[in-house]
């Protein structure tokens, strides 16, 4: 069997009928060359689905109204699909939203992570089941595969660590024999199983890391994601003007671009796919002749500015009450409770008198952290910023940058020039 080829669909790309079709044509013309496909839930699903979650825990009421929506949004596009030969897709259906039934009868579960996981999984299960009676129907080879037969995780729900060892013997059993017999491997993202059998996930977005999982199992010859954007752009192009394609970057590139907050892909891809030298492909589902942009070892090319921004930032000012330096100590302090509260800090600085962090802003963890460090410290919390990454900034970039914003502070190191900023409006 030559090397296989990892490609992943998203949300975007199965968010109805027509984008499967999409897809199922592009599929077809894979039929006979081995390859495994990677599929999200539909559209906003995975969102519908943590409504339901909350729903179930808080107002029931509302609970069976979004159970309702959500069976109607996947039973319409099957039916949609599939015409009078729908049949054994609304029976695969309905047994899903069965299961999900018996879940919801039962009262929540009281570790919300856990619960979380076992409910959230329905997305990429229905959306897979639905992509797979399509291709079935339009004669494309292939097995449909439950993904938590073969990606093992730890039981840290919603954010479960892969059990490498363990997730290679089973890709070995059950993903490669279906390669190899020349049929495409249809399976989910982002969802797992515990060694337990329970369901797990690898993180909101995770699908694009299980591409980048089964690739490193596999010794894939590539991986690639097609995406509703042309591939990646030199910024967000619902927030700027002028940003453009970039043809190809480096693995590290685009690890600081993820890691400054770029959305495009899971920050948790590169280091799969890194460590085995498998390039990576975003290209777009609407133009699949284009080709996107290449991330892989070594670049030829000359980087334009690259703007990430994350928006939604809050800015905590810790400082001593008596008026000492902030010391080593109280930085051990203060990170001991930021760690275990999992506040990811994108951005940090120390002063005599006090120290600053940047990071996302969810209340509940900030009150949370605010109590606990109010005992020894002064701790303000100002929200509504925006964190501004630029990447090989240029003087009239940074010109642009500054033009018009309220720019809280501001810090250049290497290739790398960060603002934090109050959002306009
Ligand atoms: N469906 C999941 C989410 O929306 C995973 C993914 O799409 O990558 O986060
Ligand atoms: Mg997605």
């Amino acid at each position: 069997m030559s090397a296989p080829e990892v490609y992943k669909f998203g949300g975007a790309s199965v968010k109805d009928a027509e984008a499967i079709r999409k897809v199922a044509s592009q599929l077809k013309q894979h039929v006979g060359k081995p390859l495994v496909v990677v599929i999200s839930a539909m559209g906003k699903t995975t969102n519908a689905l943590e409504a339901l979650i909350l729903a179930h825990y808080h107002d029931p009421a509302e609970m069976s109204n979004h159970y309702q929506k959500l069976q109607e949004f996947h039973n319409s596009i099957a039916a949609a699909l599939l015409g009078d030969q729908k049949d054994d897709l609304m029976t695969e259906l309905h047994d899903l939203w069965v299961e999900l039934n018996w879940i919801l009868e039962e009262d929540p579960h009281p570790d919300y992570n856990y619960h979380y996981d076992q409910v959230i999984v329905f997305g990429e299960l229905a959306s897979t089941k639905i992509v797979s009676a399509y291709l079935k129907a339009q004669n494309v080879d292939h097995d449909w595969l439950d993904a938590r037969s073969f990606i093992i995780t730890d039981s840290d729900y919603r954010e479960a660590r892969i059990l490498w060892d363990k997730t290679e013997e089973a890709v070995d059993k059950i993903l490669k024999p279906v390669l190899a017999s020349g049929k495409i491997a249809l399976t989910q993202g982002f969802i797992g199983s515990t060694v337990y059998l329970e369901s797990s996930t690898l993180g909101r977005e995770g699908s694009d890391y299980t591409a980048a999982v089964l690739a490193h199992c596999l010794d894939a010859s590539s991986v690639t994601f097609w995406k509703d954007v042309p591939g990646i752009m030199t910024g967000d192009p619902k927030a700027f003007e002028d940003v453009t394609r970039l043809e190809e970057i480096t693995y590290r590139e685009a690890l600081e671009m993820t890691y400054y907050g770029a959305k495009v892909i899971h920050p948790k891809t590169i280091k799969p796919l890194q460590n085995k030298n498998i390039p990576l492909f975003v290209r777009s589902f609407d133009h699949p002749s284009h080709p996107g942009t290449k991330i892989s070892t070594s670049s030829a090319k000359k980087l334009p500015p690259i703007v990430v921004v994350e928006t939604d930032q809050a800015l905590i000012q810790i400082a001593t009450k008596d008026f000492s330096f902030v010391a080593e100590g109280h930085l051990s302090e203060i990170f001991s409770v930021v760690s275990s509260l999992r506040i990811k800090v994108n951005s940090m600085r120390n002063t005599a008198m006090s120290f600053l962090l940047c990071v996302r802003n969810e209340p509940p963890k900030l009150e949370k952290l605010q109590a606990v460090l109010s005992e020894n410290f002064d701790v303000k919390i100002e929200d509504g910023l925006e964190l501004i990454t630029i990447r090989h900034a240029n003087e009239s970039m940074l010109e642009k940058m500054h033009r018009g914003r309220t720019i809280i502070f501001e810090e250049r190191f290497g290739d790398t020039d960060q603002f934090i900023v109050r959002m306009e409006g």
